[in-house]
């Protein structure tokens, strides 16, 4: 096997991948205009098997655990073809997999399976209105229900992918310190999406159509056994989730950068100016290489990172980070080239490559933005280099 080519059951999972994204690729621009579920990019992706990517053998789902690579591999296909596909798919991940991790036994059996088939939709809910990169922030309460079992949840959260149509939604929520010590803790709860009191309207409108719901629980009765791992272990949930996901949006940038560079370079050999086609003239050459050095570097990035991710995904945040921020910050630069490269061809409403361009801009914000991700790498290189013995390259 070369060093650096995917084994053997990964490019099968890519190209089982490819060929649900093929389904969906006769309407993907379409569906990519939708801020509503596209129903038939739901059917196709329901009556595959993808979705088993996301869950537990034991749930229903195709591996023992969820495996990063695999997810990151899928991603790619599917974000080459569709943003809408990919992320249909990849919230079905992110937005289960704190039950897998600590929901209990019957909370598994009940909802696991029905996310691996698709038929329950998944949302991760943290973000609210005053509390995005700062999610200490939140003000989403739970708190024990007066003279019975279990909770009573009120709050917002907003921004949530897939809100208006999601089953349930992974919510995280701060318990107030009166109600058992001295500091506030954080937890995460699952809230079924039909439970009384939770309201759902839509987010606004967004550059690259995205399903986004705003999320209001008012008074909503939690049952005991619907919080997720012990009380306080919020965050944990959270990074666990971010753990073995966010290698996978790396996945995703390079499928998108595919995909761009795919169509700018046709569009440089195939029109002439200047008596030579435009990938011969010097200054577009070096878009196209450059683009090309761009792709390369981040798929290796994001492969080692998932891979990482499958062995310890706990210890190896930083590196799914890493591989986060230079694939979506590479992917802005390849678009950005990949338009010019088209000339007014590149800016044509609706045209795929008008609309990769528009997709590659919220990577850098969803899941952690560039900025507060770097803190975490520049943090953990420090430690490295400093406190722990030599960073890893020197291992
Ligand atoms: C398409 C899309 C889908 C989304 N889906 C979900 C979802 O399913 N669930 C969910 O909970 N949320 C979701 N979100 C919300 C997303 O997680 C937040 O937008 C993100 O966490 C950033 O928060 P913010 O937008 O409030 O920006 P802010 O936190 O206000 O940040 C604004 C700017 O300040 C910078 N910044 C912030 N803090 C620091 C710091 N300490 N140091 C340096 N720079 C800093 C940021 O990098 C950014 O550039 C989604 C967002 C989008 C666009």
């Amino acid at each position: 096997m070369a060093i650096f080519e995917l084994p053997q059951l990964y490019r099968e999972v890519k190209a089982e991948a490819q060929a649900v994204a093929q389904e969906v690729a006769p309407f993907a621009a379409e569906a990519d205009e939708c801020s509503e579920i596209h129903a038939p990019t739901l059917a196709i992706l329901r009556s595959s098997r993808l979705c088993e990517f996301m869950v537990p053998s034991a749930y229903g789902g195709r591996f023992e655990r969820v495996d990063p690579l695999a997810v990151c591999v899928a991603r790619e296909a599917c974000m080459k073809a569709s943003a809408h596909l990919d992320a249909l798919l990849a919230l079905q991940g992110i937005g289960s997999y704190a039950i897998a991790l600590g929901g209990s036994e019957t909370l598994r059996r009940s909802w696991l399976p029905r996310v691996a088939s698709g038929e329950s939709i998944a949302a991760l809910a943290l973000t609210e209105p005053e509390a995005g990169s700062d999610l200490k922030a939140i003000t989403t309460t739970l708190r024990p229900r007066g003279g019975g079992d279990g909770f009573v949840l009120s709050g917002r959260k907003s921004f949530i992918s897939n809100g208006p149509v999601a089953d349930f939604f992974t919510t995280l929520v701060r318990e107030p310190a009166s109600e058992h010590g001295a500091e506030d803790r954080y937890s995460v709860v699952l809230v079924p999406a039909d439970s009384p009191g939770v309201q759902l309207s839509p987010s606004p409108e967004i550059i690259a159509p995205h399903v986004l719901g705003e999320v209001e629980f008012v008074d909503v009765t939690v049952a005991a056994d619907h919080r997720l791992g012990a009380p306080g272990r919020g965050f944990a949930q959270v990074l666990a989730t971010l753990s073995v996901f966010r290698a996978s949006v790396a996945g995703a940038a390079v499928g998108l950068m595919e995909g761009a560079l795919e169509i700018a370079t046709r569009h440089a050999v195939e029109r002439h100016q200047f008596g030579r086609p435009l990938a011969r003239l010097g200054a577009v050459s070096n878009l196209l290489a450059d683009s090309w050095g761009d792709l390369e570097s981040s798929r290796l990035l994001a492969y080692r990172a998932a891979d990482m991710a499958r062995r310890d995904p706990a210890a190896t945040l930083d590196y799914s980070s890493l591989a986060k921020v230079a694939a979506t910050e590479a992917a802005g630069r390849v678009v950005d080239r990949c338009v010019q490269v088209m000339g007014r061809w590149g800016l044509i409403k609706g045209s795929r490559i008008e609309q990769y361009y528009r997709q590659a801009r919220p990577m850098r914000i969803y899941e952690g933005a560039s900025e507060v991700l770097r803190l975490g790498i520049a943090n953990r290189l420090c430690h490295d280099v400093v406190e722990g013995g030599g960073a890893d390259w020197a291992k």
